[in-house]
C-alpha cells in the first residue's frame, strides 16, 4: 500500500501522478473465508477493518451488490454527533466521535472530519426541556454538550432568523465537536485498510441465498458462485431485511426512503450545521460551498433512491423560514437512499436466530456518525460470538424483553 504523505504528493505531482497504486485490490472470491461481510457500505467495511486490526481475523471477504460506498454511506449528509440521551447510545457514538478525530491518521488517508459545531433548535417549550435533559445526561455521559440562550445562537449562527413567521428560536442543545466528514472518503479509507491486511472487496457480487447447515451458517450464493464461511456478517441497511429472510429469520425494522438534496455552491456563510426538528429540517454548508439539505424520511416503506417534489417542498420551505436567503439558490441535485428503521430507533448488533450469522443495521437515518464505533463493536461481537459493552444493549432480545433503547427525541428529524 502507497504511504500517502505529502513526499509522495511531491514525487509524483514529478512523475505526473503517474506512479500511483491501486487503493483497493479488486480479486476474484476464493471459496472459503473465515468471515463473510455481506454490504461494503461504511458499517460493513469498519466491521471489516476492526476485525483485522483489533482481533486479527484478515481472512475476511466483503462483498458488495453494487459499488462500494454507492448504499446509504454515499448519498448520506454526514452530520457526525453523540449527543443522543440514553447511556447505552452516548456510549457507542461518542466512542464513534472519538474514533473520526484521529481516522485520517490512524487509515493515513484524510477523511475531512470537521468538528465545526451543531445546534439542535429547540423551537417549542417541548423542546426547550427535552433538550435541557439531554445536556444533562450527556453531562454524566462525559459527552460535551450544552445549552444555549438565543443570543448565543445568534451569534454562532449570524445568517439565521431566529424569529421565523411560525417558530421562534428559543435555544438550542450545542455540541462543540459534533460536524461532518466526507462520506466516500470513510468508505475508500477504510476499503484501502481492509485491502492493505489482504481482506478481499468483491464488488458487483451480490448475495443471493445463504446456507446453512445443523442451525449454522456454510455459505453464501452468490452471482459469482457458491462461497464458504466460518461466520457471516449481515450489515446491508435497507437491505438487512431481504437478507434475514434468506436465512429464515425476520427483523424488527422497516425500510423507507429518505432524501437530500444540494443547493449551488455559494460563498462561505454556514460554519455550523443547524438541525431543526420542529420544522423539520436540517443544513450545513459542504467545503464547495453548496447548502446540503435534508429533512424526515418518507412516511411509507419503499425501495426506491430517488427524491420526491413533494420533499423538496416541505424540506425547503421548513428551512426558508430561518434561512430566507435559500430562496434565491437553485437547488442542484436531490436523491434518497434506503434506510433501516427500528421501533425504538436504536441500531440491532446482535447475533440471530442462526448460529454464528451476526446482523448489524437499524442505524436508520443516523448511521453515518456511528460507522468507526458500530465497526469496533461489531467485529468484536462476531471474533467472539458475545457482544461487548458497546454492542449488548442492542441486541434482537430488546424487543422481545422490551428493554428498548428509546431515541425517538435525540434522533429528531433524523440524523
Ligand atoms: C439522504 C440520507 C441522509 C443521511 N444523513 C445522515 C447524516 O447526516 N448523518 C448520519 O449519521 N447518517 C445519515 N444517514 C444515514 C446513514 O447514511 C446510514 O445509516 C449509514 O450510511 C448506513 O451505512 P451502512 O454501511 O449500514 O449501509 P449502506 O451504506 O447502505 O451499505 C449497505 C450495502 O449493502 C449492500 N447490499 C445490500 N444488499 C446486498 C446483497 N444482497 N448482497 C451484497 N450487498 C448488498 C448495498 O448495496 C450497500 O452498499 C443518511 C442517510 C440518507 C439516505
Amino acid at each position: 500500500m502507497d504511504r500517502y504523505s505529502v513526499f509522495a504528493l511531491a514525487r509524483e505531482a514529478i512523475r505526473n501522478h503517474r506512479g500511483w497504486n491501486r487503493a483497493w485490490e479488486s480479486p476474484a472470491p476464493d471459496r472459503h473465508y473465515d468471515v463473510i461481510v455481506v454490504g461494503a457500505g461504511g458499517h460493513g467495511l469498519a466491521t471489516a477493518y476492526y476485525l483485522g486490526k483489533n482481533h486479527g481475523i484478515t481472512n475476511v471477504a466483503i462483498l458488495e451488490k453494487g459499488w462500494l460506498g454507492g448504499g446509504n454511506t454515499g448519498r448520506n449528509t454526514t452530520i457526525i454527533r453523540s449527543n443522543y440521551l440514553q447511556d447505552a447510545s452516548a456510549a457507542i457514538y461518542e466512542k464513534s466521535r472519538s474514533l473520526y478525530e484521529t481516522l485520517s491518521q490512524d487509515l493515513n488517508y484524510n477523511v475531512m472530519f470537521s468538528p465545526r459545531g451543531l445546534l439542535n433548535l429547540a423551537q417549542t417549550h417541548h423542546e426547550v426541556r427535552g433538550y435541557r435533559r439531554i445536556m444533562s445526561a450527556n453531562g454524566l455521559q462525559g459527552v460535551a454538550t450544552s445549552y444555549l440562550e438565543p443570543d448565543a445562537v445568534r451569534k454562532l449562527c449570524p445568517v439565521m432568523n431566529l424569529n421565523g413567521p411560525r417558530y421562534p428560536v428559543l435555544g438550542a442543545l450545542w455540541q462543540p465537536r459534533a460536524g461532518t466528514a466526507r462520506h466516500d472518503a470513510v468508505a475508500w479509507a477504510l476499503a484501502r485498510g481492509c485491502s492493505a491486511m489482504g481482506m478481499h472487496i468483491i464488488e458487483t457480487c451480490p448475495v443471493i441465498g445463504i446456507r446453512s447447515a445443523d442451525g449454522a451458517v456454510s455459505g453464501v450464493e452468490t452471482t459469482k458462485g457458491l462461497i464458504g464461511c466460518n461466520k457471516l456478517a449481515l450489515v446491508a441497511a435497507g437491505h438487512s431485511g431481504t437478507l434475514a429472510e434468506m436465512a429464515g429469520f425476520r427483523l424488527p425494522i422497516e425500510s423507507v426512503a429518505l432524501q437530500a438534496l444540494v443547493s449551488e455552491p455559494v460563498k462561505p456563510c454556514l460554519d455550523v450545521v443547524v438541525m431543526a426538528n420542529t420544522v423539520h429540517g436540517y443544513i450545513s454548508q459542504s467545503d464547495k460551498g453548496e447548502m446540503v439539505i435534508g429533512g424526515g424520511a418518507d412516511q411509507y416503506v419503499n425501495y426506491t433512491q430517488r427524491g420526491s417534489f413533494q420533499h423538496i417542498e416541505e424540506t425547503v420551505r421548513a428551512l426558508i423560514e430561518m434561512f430566507p436567503f435559500l430562496s434565491n439558490l437553485t437547488m442542484l441535485r436531490q436523491w434518497g437512499g434506503i434506510v433501516d428503521m427500528t421501533g425504538d430507533r436504536s441500531p440491532i448488533l446482535s447475533k440471530t436466530p442462526v448460529d454464528n450469522i451476526f446482523v448489524n443495521c437499524g442505524w436508520g437515518t443516523g448511521g453515518f456518525k456511528a460507522i468507526p464505533g458500530s465497526g469496533w463493536a461489531m467485529s468484536e461481537l462476531v471474533a467472539k460470538g458475545e457482544p461487548g459493552t458497546l454492542a449488548a444493549p442492542f441486541s434482537l432480545n430488546r424487543f422481545r424483553e422490551g428493554m428498548y433503547v428509546d431515541e425517538n427525541l435525540a434522533a429528531g428529524v433524523a440524523h
